[in-house]
């Protein structure tokens, strides 16, 4: 008895008899993690509050509204996203019928982490049902409380012929990937995603590598700090900073600096008080292994504010660092952590030089009065994502795909990207039976017919 080997045996002969196929089937399993959604809204929210500290307002937006709209559109959208999709044709084939079908690939594995645990679940969830596979989800082994629900609730409101949740941590997630599967969609840390891809190159399977890194967040000298200050602190400080596309570290003049630090001080004072720890609002480092990581990075460069910790209930104060040094650990690792550290730059082609010298990151952040400025820095550099003048906004618009590119990943989702994400494109061409005389032309012997061309 494996019971792997038997789970995907049984959602693999549900998906060879054809039962994901049609649109009434997928609508079904949709409107199943939609009621999911709505009958466990506060059961989500505790556990989000269990494993993050996250505040009901931050679960809402970041998590629960999110998949709830993302699952109202692919209902919306179930029919135009499966239909056929005529192609131009040439002189050659104009009788014929060219289109691309987007058909499912068969058996998803859908790996997640611990930061967005509902959200970087269910979003992938979506796009893979929405395309008629069957999957398999392997969520986060240490977002406890929403492993639990995942586990315990979400699988009574989807078909079991279709859908199953393994549970473990490297592991088990190891053995899980010896398997087959036709498609792997991995969330995590780059070093986690070379050993999915090399686990997923065995068969031959692609994937989607939706991974994290350094976001630089370049702060010009024409602009107002405190406005600055308060989108960068709010997208910083965000779920405790454990966020892939938070920005990372702010690079800017030295007289830009001094503007900035008491603008940050005062958007951290407004947003959680004098005393944040206090907040209700301010999320907890996931665990203590985290938290130890965290505590390290603290010793690098300078604390210009915050900088206070306690291992009790793995709170780190809403920090800024100065004075730090391109070498130190706080510069070489993402942070995933409510720390952000100042660089300073004189020039925004220095900026640009630093960002251009380091992996391509998944997301990188502008902020001007200038459009001449914000242009330059987009058309000079490459990344998952661009934002001039806010935060992760953009991960509100199923019209714009989240993704990465070289070390932050590869592969994307959100809306229709989703849906594509897990079709295989097929290329087809219905020829007429009939009409072979037209087809004459082609055949040898070409004597006749070299001088022609
Ligand atoms: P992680 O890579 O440690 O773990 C992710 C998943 O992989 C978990 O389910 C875990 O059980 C599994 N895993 C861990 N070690 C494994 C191994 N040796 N073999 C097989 N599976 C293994 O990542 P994490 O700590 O959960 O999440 C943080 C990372 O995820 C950060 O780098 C962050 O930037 C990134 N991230 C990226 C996005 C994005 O959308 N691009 C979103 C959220 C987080």
């Amino acid at each position: 008895m494996d019971p792997i080997r038997d789970t995907l045996q049984r959602l693999r002969e549900t998906f060879r008899a054809g039962r994901m196929q049609p649109a009434e089937f997928r609508a079904a399993q949709l409107e199943g993690l939609g009621r999911f959604l709505r009958d466990h809204k506060q059961l989500l929210q505790e556990a989000l509050a269990q494993d993050l500290h996250k505040s009901a307002f931050e679960a809402d937006v970041s998590e629960l509204i999110m998949c709830q709209n993302e699952v109202d559109l692919a209902l919306k959208s179930l029919h135009p996203w499966m239909k056929d999709e005529p192609v131009a044709k040439s002189l050659l084939t104009q009788l014929d019928s060219a289109f691309i079908r987007r058909e499912p690939f068969g058996l998803v594995l859908i790996i997640t982490p611990w930061n967005y645990p509902v959200n970087l679940t269910l979003l992938p969830l979506v796009g893979a049902l929405a395309a008629g596979n069957c999957v398999v989800l392997k969520p986060s082994e240490i977002s406890k409380g929403t492993e639990k629900v995942l586990a315990e609730v979400l699988p009574q409101y989807l078909d079991q012929s279709c859908f199953a949740v393994m549970l473990g941590g490297p592991k088990e997630t190891g053995q899980l990937l010896e398997h087959k599967f036709d498609y792997i969609f991995f969330t995590g840390s780059p070093r986690v995603g070379r050993i999915v891809m090399a686990a997923a190159a065995k068969h031959l399977t692609p994937v989607t590598l939706e991974l994290g890194g350094k976001n630089p967040c370049y702060v010009d000298d024409n602009c107002d700090p405190q406005t600055v200050a308060n989108r960068v602190a709010f997208f910083r400080y965000f779920n405790a900073g454990q966020t892939c596309v938070a920005p990372d570290y702010v690079l800017c003049s030295p007289k830009m600096q001094e503007r900035l630090l008491p603008a940050l001080q005062s958007a951290i004072t407004r947003f959680y008080g004098e005393d944040p720890r206090s907040s209700p609002d301010l999320g907890r480092i996931i665990n203590e292994k985290h938290f130890q990581r965290l505590q390290g990075l603290l010793g690098c460069g300078r604390v210009a504010i915050g900088g206070q910790s306690d291992e009790s209930d793995r709170y780190i104060a809403p920090t800024v660092l100065v004075d730090v040094q391109e070498t130190e650990p706080v510069m070489q690792e993402e942070i995933f952590g409510p720390i952000l550290p100042i660089v300073n730059v004189r020039s925004l082609d220095e900026a640009i030089d630093f960002i251009k010298r380091r992996e391509k990151p998944l997301a990188l952040y502008a902020f001007s009065n200038s459009n001449q400025v914000v242009n330059k820095m987009l058309d000079r550099t490459s990344s998952g994502s661009f934002t001039s003048n806010d935060g992760f906004v953009n991960l509100t618009l199923p019209s714009l795909p989240l993704g990465g590119v070289g070390n932050s990943g590869m592969g994307r989702y959100h809306g229709k990207y989703s849906f594509d994400t897990f079709s295989h494109h097929r290329a087809c061409l219905l020829s007429p039976s009939g009409l072979e005389k037209l087809n004459e032309i082609r055949y040898p012997p070409y004597t006749d017919r070299n001088q022609q061309l």
